[in-house]
């Protein structure tokens, strides 16, 4: 099989693993921050890095993914330096900025990660290449082995895969849930450890400078958001990582225990999921504050803040000249920008609507929520009104096989065909009524 055919097979291959930006990386002097799927750099920047395995060979069978052992699909493997070789040669066309590099399981995991680190180490030593990397640990690797490819890689990545343990086994029956969780725990170790060596000695060597992230698969197994945002933010706090991604189960064959082949992507719920996931990390909000055991899963309808600021009407509205960031930052329409200019501003005389206009506040939400020096309001004055403000508008392009996974959320109902555009306004309508008399 020539190169080209191979490229193309294992690009393909890797494209479900949505775990591949790069935030945080930061190699002085070198060239930093590199991140054919797109990544940002720290500094905001769009980066295109070369996303590959090395082979879609694998020993293991789990059930939703398509390189599983039991998938009857074309299999192909790069020798560690066909893929150097490959990498440089983009990257000196300047056609990708970096690597990201994953691999299907060959023989064991060891013998996998050592194929990996022949790669990274080529790309470093032999090509003196010092664009980004992305690199995947293989669960079960050896210590030593996650060791070597933290200091070869940027960003390392170890997969949760499921959000249970008992979904793990029933559709990941090879891996084990400890066999994920040490290297990670390991590379979040390293990684500190690495940070304050290089305060002391400049020239030290860098465990993964842009830390770790991992991915959940989501709507293949039957998780609930809450219990899927619980285990983001525990993760976050236990192992420091930068990022959770969240990927929308798409069907790759029939397996008793997986939805149905013709079900489509849980897109909708894959965007919430992100969108709570932000307001953990930059708005100060807890998983347990968004949604509850009695609450399971986000509303369809209004992104997970504005959930939030309707079920806790009690709370608002928020004085805009006197409260603190934190209380800011749970108005819908302000976000950490916009609350950061009205306490520099106030410092300066009372703000009124034109002021927050300026300073980027989205009025139109936040108008129901705040007081100014010229504005007293409150939902309550006109609860429709409100409501139809904080509606998700990304609702209306959603099709039924989305918010399908939301049939059971109470007081929402069963929503319509998408191709039905009269039938999708009418669901909206009901759901605002709905939502008004929340308030
Ligand atoms: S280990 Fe599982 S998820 Fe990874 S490539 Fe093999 S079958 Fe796919």
């Amino acid at each position: 099989m020539d190169l080209m055919e191979k490229l193309t097979i294992l690009t393909n291959s890797a494209k479900y693993d949505a775990a591949c930006t790069s935030s945080g990386a930061d190699r002085p002097g070198k060239t930093v921050m590199a991140g054919c799927c797109h990544s940002f750099a720290a500094d905001g920047r769009c980066i295109s890095l070369l996303k590959v395995l090395m082979t879609n060979f694998c020993i293991y069978d789990c059930s939703y993914c398509v390189n599983r052992v039991s998938s009857d699909c074309q299999r192909t493997a790069f020798t560690p330096s066909e893929l150097a070789e490959l990498t440089i040669q983009f990257y000196r066309r300047n056609y990708i900025e970096g690597l990201f590099l994953s691999s299907g399981i060959i023989r064991n995991p060891d013998y996998t990660m050592e194929q990996m680190i022949m790669v990274l180490e080529l790309l470093r030593r032999r090509h003196n290449f010092w664009g980004y990397i992305h690199a995947k640990v293989i669960p079960g690797a050896s210590p030593e082995l996650v060791r070597r490819i933290g200091l070869l890689a940027d960003r390392l990545s170890v997969n949760i895969e499921l959000p249970s343990e008992r979904s793990l086994k029933l559709l990941a029956p090879n891996k084990e849930k400890l066999a994920i969780i040490t290297p990670m725990k390991q590379i979040s170790i390293e990684g500190s450890q690495s940070k304050q060596e290089l305060v002391v000695y400049k020239k030290a060597p860098q465990f993964a400078p842009a830390g770790q992230a991992t991915q959940m698969i989501i709507g293949a197994s039957p998780e609930t958001d809450y219990q899927i945002l619980n285990l983001a933010s525990a993760m976050y706090k236990k192992y420091s990582l930068k990022r959770v991604f969240y990927s929308a189960y798409i069907p790759t064959g029939a397996h008793n225990s997986l939805p149905s082949p013709d079900t489509k992507p849980p897109l909708l719920r894959e965007h919430r999921l992100y969108q709570a996931d932000w307001l953990l990390r930059q708005y100060g909000f807890g998983a347990e504050e968004l949604l509850s055991p009695e609450t399971p899963n986000f509303n369809p309808y209004l992104d997970p803040k504005c959930n939030w600021a309707i079920n806790n009407m009690h709370l608002f509205p928020v004085d805009v000249n006197r409260a603190p960031l934190e209380e800011l930052l749970r108005v819908p329409g302000i976000g950490p920008a916009s609350g950061r200019r009205i306490i520099i501003a106030r410092k300066n005389g009372r703000l009124r609507m034109a002021e927050l206009k300026r300073m980027r506040v989205v009025l139109k939400r936040a108008q129901y929520f705040i007081t100014a020096a010229d504005w007293i309001a409150g939902a309550g004055a006109n609860k429709e009104a409100a409501v139809r403000a904080l509606i998700d508008p990304k609702v209306y392009s959603a099709g039924i096989e989305q918010l399908l996974l939301f049939e059971d959320t109470p007081g929402y109902g069963k929503l319509p065909s998408a191709q039905d555009a009269a039938s999708v306004s009418e669901a909206v309508e009901e759901a605002v009524v709905c939502l008004a008399q929340t308030l």
